[in-house]
């Protein structure tokens, strides 16, 4: 188990382009795993290999939701390694709160599809094509997004604003529907 570290924005390396992994050795199995690590470590629900200095294709995502409250009971596991992915259709859109493991303690809104149909390979060789909806679509885009060097905080909407500023907004949202809630 190795927890890497994380590159945060204004480091040279989130605006490149990355490598097509070609082979998928020992060594690359070894970055997913040291991947995972990384981003359970630091509570995030996706990283991208360029974000640890790392120019390849290579993703690792995980948006399982949290178990059942009240049954506990646990849902399917929503776990995605993705070497080489290839976005091949979007459709719809989303409008909401983003975050990133490489500005630490901010989020601001975006918009992305709401459904995305991506291609890939995993650790063992296998190719497959998903489709995401939601949270998974938002993700696979941030992911998708850093493999070309682009941060989300480019294609934010307004202004980025801390995360203790998001629960305010939150806290206010939850307040002014607490009404229908009957
Ligand atoms: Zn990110």
């Amino acid at each position: 188990m190795a927890i890497l570290n994380v590159r945060q924005l204004g480091d040279e390396i989130l605006k490149k382009k990355c490598k097509p992994v070609r082979l998928i050795t020992g060594r690359i199995r070894q970055i997913i795993d040291d991947m995972y690590d990384t981003m359970y470590d630091a509570g995030g629900v996706g990283l991208a290999a360029p974000q640890v200095g790392i120019l390849k294709r290579i993703v690792v995502i995980d948006v399982t939701p949290a178990p059942d409250p009240e049954t506990g009971e646990e849902p399917e596991p929503m776990r995605y390694t993705m070497i080489n992915p290839e976005i091949l259709e979007t459709s719809g859109e989303q409008r909401g709160y983003e975050g990133c493991l490489s500005y630490v303690g901010m989020s601001g809104i975006v918009t992305r599809p709401d459904h995305v149909k991506v291609r890939f390979t995993d650790e063992n060789n296998d190719t497959y094509e998903l489709e995401g909806e939601g949270l998974l679509a938002r993700a696979i885009c941030h992911e998708c997004d850093h493999l070309e060097g682009i941060m989300y905080t480019e294609r934010v909407e307004g202004e980025v604003i801390t995360n203790e500023q998001l629960d305010e907004i939150l806290k206010k949202e939850a307040e002014e529907n607490g009404g229908n809630e009957e």
